[in-house]
């Protein structure tokens, strides 16, 4: 045994035993309301992370007042309600980590509402068993200009399912597998996550062809006859969402790999990833309907980007397609639950509405400056006590989200000078374990930026920064 570990082993034999800790939590005065067995676990990892933090050189403490009250600290951050709601004012519309689109309130009514029993496989009017999908159906065919629609429960399952469900095909001349993508689409959306990747998932290959640069209809079509493989059973087309390539590139057109695919007899898939359907986002965005008119078989896409709806992952387009997809097996095991049906279902009437929706994110995409103006002159007017280290100052908000990496728009930021990494930590983690804010620290400024909070949050956030700053 070394020195070293023949200490640590001395010293972790300070630690309290798990009696005395157990004892000392039951003790009378704050009584835990949590089953016994769910305290000695908590418990037993507060020993752990001390005993590995004394293996690392560290001295951590080892009396059992500080285990005690650590292990209290422990049980009740793992146990209160989760995730917790923040204040995004990072000025990235559609925040992965922070829960991407915000759902409005008809949506949000529409979940709570059909948390309790519902009737989501169930025809009343017969009072026999119903599709779970039977009311989205329609609506998803309006408001896409579709055959026919389904959904699962993210963008990448509608990825997976599509080219799982198509990418293996028989016509007269024998067995078809795999799907083609060009390098020019091999794209990683975040966290790792590549789409080549996901879309061989289920086992189906991928043909991959082209350069990174530059790709060719010949090179697509090469795929489909086979040259010493298995011919193809699909074209996947990848949005290229979140990087932009110039210079010598070359890619054939989605109309262009529509018309290859019909002369072939197989789909094309068009993975559209931020969904968008139009109306006020940016123009430059294709949206599901432009992809279908120009020829994609199958669009798929988020619920939770520019969609503005929940988690989800929609698949739309030739109806024949749909139903492959919707009776192949792994369907079942991506089928989304019924809160997020419910408020998928709100989101799309929001779209299916005449005029402007209610829609947060399209509320967010259409202020004007003039209106985040005097929502910042408002907010400074409250916080006057503070006025000499405030500002209002012009920026850059973007939508995130898989949208299009040149998409910047005009925003404006209450921009709060002086300790700057305290400021926005104490804002992040309030002592009062109140609403967290999220801004973004620049040239050693707080800057929170107003297009990426709903104005509804206005009285919180001064709230928020009233008690932090006062913590200065
Ligand atoms: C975001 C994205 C996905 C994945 O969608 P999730 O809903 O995050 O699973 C797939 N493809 C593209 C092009 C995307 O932008």
């Amino acid at each position: 045994m070394t020195k070293r570990s023949a200490a640590t082993m001395a010293k972790a034999a300070q630690l309290p035993r798990m009696d005395a800790l157990l004892e000392a939590l039951a003790a009378p005065g704050e009584p835990l309301p949590w089953r016994r067995e769910v305290v000695k676990a908590a418990a037993r990892d507060e020993l752990d992370a001390r005993r590995a933090a004394l293996a690392e050189g560290r001295e951590p403490a080892l009396d059992l007042d500080t285990v005690v009250a650590a292990t209290r600290r422990r049980l009740e951050a793992a146990l209160r309600p989760a995730p917790r709601p923040v204040i995004n004012a990072t000025g990235v519309l559609l925040h992965t980590n922070l829960g991407r689109a915000p759902l409005g309130d008809a949506a949000q009514r529409a979940m709570l509402e059909a948390a309790g029993a519902c009737d989501l496989e169930y025809d009343a009017a017969s009072g026999r068993r119903g599709s779970r999908f039977g009311a989205l159906r329609p609506l998803l065919r309006w408001v896409s200009g579709a055959e026919d629609g389904h959904v699962v429960n993210n963008g990448a399952a509608a990825l997976l399912l599509a080219c799982t469900a198509l990418g293996r095909s028989r016509d007269d001349a024998g067995l078809r597998e795999g799907v083609v993508l060009s390098r020019t689409q091999m794209i990683e959306i975040g966290d790792g996550f590549r789409i080549a990747t996901m879309a061989a998932a289920g086992g189906v290959p991928v043909h991959e062809v082209g350069a990174t640069n530059r790709s060719h209809l010949r090179d697509y079509e090469a795929a489909l006859e086979g040259e010493g493989q298995p011919r193809a059973a699909a074209i996947l087309w990848a949005h290229a969402s979140n990087f932009a390539q110039s210079g010598f590139v070359a890619q054939p057109s989605l109309a262009e790999l529509a018309a290859l695919a019909r002369r072939h007899g197989v789909p094309l898939i068009a993975d559209l990833g931020s969904g968008s359907l139009g109306g006020e986002l940016p123009a430059a965005e294709p949206t599901l309907p432009a992809y279908l008119a120009e020829g994609a078989s199958l669009v798929t896409c988020s619920g939770d980007k520019m969609l503005g709806g929940p988690q989800a992952g929609l698949m739309v387009g030739e109806a024949a397609l749909v139903e492959r997809c919707r009776r192949f097996p792994m369907a079942r095991a991506l089928r989304p639950d019924k809160t997020s049906l419910a408020a998928l279902h709100a989101s799309l009437v929001a779209h299916a509405r005449e005029g402007e929706t209610e829609l947060p994110l399209h509320a967010m995409v259409r202020a004007t400056m003039d209106c985040l103006r005097a929502r910042g002159e408002a907010i400074l007017e409250q916080l006057a006590a503070f006025q000499t280290r405030m500002s209002l100052r012009e920026c850059e908000a973007t939508l995130g989200g898989g949208a299009l990496p040149g998409d910047r728009r005009p925003s404006l930021a209450l921009v709060i000078e002086g300790e700057a990494e305290a400021l926005a930590a104490r804002l992040r983690a309030p002592q009062d374990g109140g609403l967290p804010v999220v801004a973004r620290i620049e040239g050693a400024c707080v800057w929170l930026d107003l297009r990426s909070v709903p104005a509804q949050r206005d009285a919180d956030l001064v709230a928020r920064l009233a008690l932090a700053l006062d913590q200065n």
